[in-house]
């Protein structure tokens, strides 16, 4: 069926379109300067804002927020995990851990179909809300990413070395000219894969997005930002993120002229990107200020029979998971040599005397801080109540007193209670803490040689930073023309593509249709509706083997993410 057919100008349709991690700070100097045409045309013909992402900014969360237009505490994304057992255990997210519906689901149940590609927590590919393609955390090296199943074989005759991810083998060797060929390739692929579908197929919701300029940001920052500490001066790599965003804007110009006349544009990232200086290993911190405490590497090392049978049991726990990271007790003299990204908390868990462990830091980057709390976390030693209120206090205090001592400057700007970020019913399954650090430092949770490091000492380690304010841009006859509006939540994005596509809002979602970016004749006319009766959630009840978890272990620690 063609997109053009007659139906054209009855329907309302959405274009949708993802560029992971941008930020304004490079694409408007990019834009303005003409390295992005298509989007300096959009900027100068629509209306664009900075977007505030969830807490902490990851992938998973900000595209779920933007699809869902709720926190975390409602629709139960927080992180690339989910919280057992306290964060002790952690699992990869699944579908079936959401607990909102999204504009795709929602558009299905009024009938409406969707193009839906490349957005995380789509695998299994649900063909119900029309074609569906995994995007990140599908488990590596999976066959059936792509609904209908049919449509798969179509791509793959159409387009040379069509895939899922790109290989982040190339970053564990420390190949960073196999790693951006990889990446500008599968674009190409990417690019490819959106067009066809929007030739070829029926959609009233198409919604695109792109992830690899968050893995290239990562690993390439450094190299085009003279004020990095670790930039080695100009080189082959200095234009890589730069020449991925033209690559994207021609790519964007393609989509664009194959849209249906009339179609509005949102363009939007999920978070933004910054560069990043220092890790903080917040598990050495913890340490040093004396909310941890850590056993001497030798009795860990000796096995578990010497650091008693509840180490024990959490390490079973942790091998239940069937993540293949359970703690591998490498020698010093090896260790010195692992990345210090890869020292991930399960690495370090055997080694914490959990009866003298007030707070941890249990997964991936970004994450927050708990208290290691009785009836909560196997060992817990704070009591629920007032000593949980004060050990929760000062260490927010601590946090907040931190200064680098190289600098003087603040490490940390922000420390936030988990009851005053995440609102709904699922919010006990964020941290008790919630850190936001200086802009140039990244807070990871495994051990390093001291609490503060400097990045980008080897070319697997990332030089680039999430940023809390990613970017939005609106563009179509109902938008307004040439503006910059204050900024966005990134919560708003669900219910004005909802707006957009004609449908109600629902009166739980945190977000807002965005009024203030639509011509005021126009929304008169038209008045955003609201749901007063949520939509429903179709129930998953998907659950990922213990293989294809090891496969999404496997993929994000080839990123870095743990
Ligand atoms: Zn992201």
């Amino acid at each position: 069926m063609s997109a053009g057919n007659g139906h054209a100008r009855a329907r309302r349709r959405v274009f949708v379109v993802g560029l992971d991690a941008a930020t304004w700070d490079l694409v408007l100097p990019w834009a303005e300067s003409g390295v992005l045409p298509t989007v300096g045309r959009l900027l100068r013909e629509g209306v664009h804002a900075p977007l505030r992402s969830t807490l902490p900014a990851l992938t998973p969360p900000g595209w779920t927020s933007a699809a869902t237009g709720r926190n975390p505490g409602k629709h139960n994304v927080f992180n690339f995990y989910r919280g057992r057992a306290g964060g002790l255990a952690p699992a990869p997210v699944t579908p079936a851990d959401l607990r909102s519906p999204r504009v795709w689901d929602i558009a299905a149940q009024h009938g409406l179909r969707s193009v839906v590609l490349r957005m995380p927590l789509t695998y299994p590919p649900d063909p119900s809300v029309g074609v569906m393609i995994g995007g990140i955390m599908t488990p590596k090296g999976v066959d059936d990413f792509v609904a209908p199943g049919a449509l798969k074989a179509t791509l793959e005759a159409r387009i040379p070395g069509y895939r899922m991810e790109v290989d982040a083998s190339s970053l564990k060797a420390g190949d960073l000219d196999a790693f951006r060929d990889d990446a500008f390739d599968l674009q190409r692929v990417q690019t490819e894969e959106a067009l066809h579908c929007l030739r070829h197929e029926d959609w009233d919701l198409f919604w695109v997005m792109s992830h690899t300029l968050d893995k290239l940001q990562h690993f390439f920052w450094r190299y085009m930002d003279p004020e990095h500490p670790a930039y080695p001066g100009p080189g082959p790599y200095q234009h890589v993120i730069r020449d991925f965003h033209a690559a994207f804007d021609r790519a964007l110009a393609r989509m664009l002229e194959a849209l249906p006349a009339g179609t509005p544009v949102v363009m939007l990232s999920d978070h933004g990107s910054a560069p990043l200086h220092t890790y903080l290993h917040v598990m050495n911190w913890l340490s040093d200020a004396g909310f941890l405490a850590l056993r001497r590497e030798g009795a860990a090392r000796r096995g578990l029979a010497a650091v008693g049978v509840d180490a024990k049991s959490l390490v079973c726990g942790l091998r239940r998971a069937g993540l293949g990271w359970v703690p591998k007790l490498v020698p010093r003299s090896l260790r010195r040599q692992v990345p210090q990204s890869s020292m991930s908390f399960a690495r370090v868990a055997t080694r914490i005397d959990w009866s003298r462990t007030r707070a941890y830091c249990p997964s991936a980057p970004g994450s927050g801080l708990w208290i290691n709390l009785r009836g909560r976390e196997p060992e817990g030693l704070v009591a629920p109540g007032a000593e949980f209120e004060r050990v929760r206090e000062a260490l927010r205090r601590r946090l907040l007193d931190y200064r680098d001592p190289r600098t003087g400057e603040s490490v940390v700007v922000a420390v936030h209670r988990r009851e005053d970020i995440y609102r709904g019913p699922f919010a006990e399954g964020g941290p008790d803490l919630l850190v936001e650090t200086a802009r140039t430092v990244c807070m990871v949770e495994g051990l390093g040689a001291q609490a503060l490091m400097p990045a980008g000492r080897s070319p697997e380690e990332r030089t680039g930073n999430h940023a809390r304010d990613g970017i939005l841009l609106l563009w179509g006859d109902d938008v307004r023309r040439g503006e910059r509006l204050p900024r966005a939540a990134i919560e708003d994005v669900a219910p004005t593509v909802l707006y957009l596509l004609g449908l109600a809002t629902d009166a739980d979602m945190d977000g807002r249709v965005l009024t203030e970016a639509l011509v005021p004749e126009r929304l008169a006319a038209r008045p955003p509706l609201v749901n007063e009766q949520p939509y429903a959630l179709k129930e998953s009840s998907f659950r990922y083997s213990e293989d294809d978890e090891r496969k999404i272990q496997e993929m994000l620690e080839g990123l870095g993410y743990v």
